[in-house]
């Protein structure tokens, strides 16, 4: 199997600057991810070593010659942030240091986020700081964890340099993210608009090389097949993401990966209660990013990929968009889809009804009216007592906000259940995958953060252990939602 390109050898300059990233004072580990290190083939002893230290905090500086991994480059980018088109954003504050190739025949990028200013970094200074680093790695490996396309994460490290922000003095730290690519939306808008249509034919080709190399099949076609494959994994991330309450909190084209990887967890946030519009972060002022919007959002972002695709479609300019056109008007029926072949596997349904939607729609409506915690509600659909016994007592105490709804909703579920052929308690099983027990909430990771900038990283790593293995049905307290005072309003972008 031919080795993928990579990123930095095979694009020009254009799509990226050469850097050398800070020297930091003492850059320390401060958590590995070791089964990770052993898929990227990173020998975990040598990433301990001062070689490995530096190469997890600067990235391999020589120069190699035969084509072998150059220094660290900023890729750069543009973007829509909260609808409003930045020509140039780029790495700030990242570094990509190094294409992995795997056991399954793919290459992963390594960036360390945080390495100091870069071409892009404007009037930011580059660094990345304990909190936010930490929180990326719980979250991005939780999500991992619920099977949900994600970057990964391999390392924090402190770098021994205290950073200045809002809040005061807070120690810097780097995160290390792998991920299939960096490749977003908004490298397609700066290709556009800085460069042109070879440009974006340029990235489009790597692009497909990189992550898709079954498109290049489709000769002139291949630009629209890379739009419906993007398309289609947006539908099916964003659907992934509703599934388990998972509110991204920065959905910019920047911050859209083709490879339909969750990328950049900056005020990202799972919802405890149900609410459709629920939104953490606080610099999203009108909710343009709240949970019940991401699958317009989602949209939205890909149609401004769209813009710098069509060109390459046809020759003829109306025949280009109408393509453009069909493919995103394919985006709804493929969310639905995935949405609702997700929420059929949460509520334990194998057979397909008409009526499913409405019914899945009536169940969130309760738990919203009835202010419901959503991880919660769902598992305890899928416990022994209620998929199996029928004793829904306690399950009706999770809906304080309307019980009169609740048992309602019961009698059309019970009803909708008749139509189901399998056991009762093949059915549960088949809950208890599916619906996880608990999820990253956002007071116990405030609370480990907060522990971690006292020094004291234990419950940190226990928490991240615990959202190893999420279905698992133990008795740690993890599942219980904030107390009113614990509640967490707002989630602040990672810096
Ligand atoms: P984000 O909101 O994380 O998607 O970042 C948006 C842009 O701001 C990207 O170009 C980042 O590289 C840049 N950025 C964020 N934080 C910093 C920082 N501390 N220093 C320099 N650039 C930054
Ligand atoms: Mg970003
Ligand atoms: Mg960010």
């Amino acid at each position: 199997m031919p080795v993928p390109p990579r990123y930095a050898t095979s694009l020009p300059d254009f799509f990226h600057r050469t850097i050398r990233p800070a020297a930091f004072p003492a850059p320390q580990i401060v958590t590995l991810n070791v089964p990770l290190a052993h898929q990227l083939g990173l020998d975990v002893d040598w990433l301990h070593s001062p070689a490995g230290v530096t190469f997890l905090s600067r990235g391999l500086l020589e120069e190699q010659a035969d084509g072998g991994p150059r220094g660290p480059v900023a890729t750069a980018y543009a973007g829509h942030q909260f609808g409003h088109f930045v020509p140039s954003l780029g790495d700030g504050r990242a570094a990509l240091i190094a294409d992995c190739p795997t056991a399954d025949g793919h290459v992963m990028e390594v960036q360390i986020k945080g390495t100091g200013p870069t071409p892009f970094s404007r009037s930011g200074d580059g660094r990345n700081t304990a909190g936010p680093a930490l929180r990326e790695y719980l979250v991005s490996e939780a999500m991992h964890a619920l099977d949900i396309p994600t970057t990964r994460a391999l390392a924090v490290l402190t770098t021994g340099e205290t950073v200045e922000r809002d809040s005061g003095p807070v120690p810097g730290a780097l995160v290390v993210r792998v991920a299939r690519s960096h490749i977003r939306v908004g490298s397609f808008q700066y290709a556009a608009v800085h460069g042109g249509l070879d440009h974006v034919r340029q990235l489009s080709d790597f692009t497909i090389q990189r992550l898709f190399p079954e498109l290049s099949d489709e000769g002139p076609g291949r630009h629209l097949a890379l739009l419906k494959t993007v398309i289609r994994r947006q539908a099916r991330l964003v659907a992934r993401w509703m599934e388990v309450g998972f509110i991204h909190g920065v959905m910019n084209t920047d911050n859209c990966a083709l490879s339909g990887e969750t990328l950049d967890y900056g005020p990202c946030a799972f919802m405890d209660r149900f609410d459709p519009m629920k939104c953490f972060s606080f610099i999203d002022r009108e909710s343009r990013y709240a949970y019940g919007r991401q699958p317009a959002l989602a949209l939205w972002n890909l149609g401004r990929l769209a813009e710098c695709l069509f060109p390459l479609f046809d020759e003829d300019e109306n025949r280009a968009i109408e393509q453009a056109q069909e493919a995103l008007h394919e985006y709804d029926s493929l969310f639905h889809h995935y949405w609702l072949a997700g929420f059929r596997r949460k509520l334990g349904l194998e057979e397909q009804d008409e009526h499913d939607i409405r019914l899945l729609e009536h169940i969130l409506e309760t738990m919203h009216t009835g202010k419901a915690d959503f991880t919660n509600a769902f598992r305890m659909l899928g416990s022994p007592d209620v998929a199996i016994r029928g004793d829904h007592a306690a399950l009706r105490e999770l809906f304080p906000g309307n019980r009169g709804h609740f048992d309602l909703c019961r009698t059309e579920i019970l009803h909708r259940l008749t139509l189901e052929k399998r056991s009762a308690e093949a059915r549960q099983q088949a809950m208890q995958t599916t619906n996880p027990r608990i999820i990253p909430r956002n007071h116990q990771v405030e609370a480990v953060l907060s522990q971690a900038m006292k020094g004291n990283y234990q419950p940190f790593h226990a928490l991240h252990e615990a959202l190893k293995t999420p279905f698992a049905e133990k008795d740690d307290g993890l599942d219980i939602p904030p107390r009113p005072e614990e509640e967490v309003s707002y989630t602040f972008c990672g810096t």
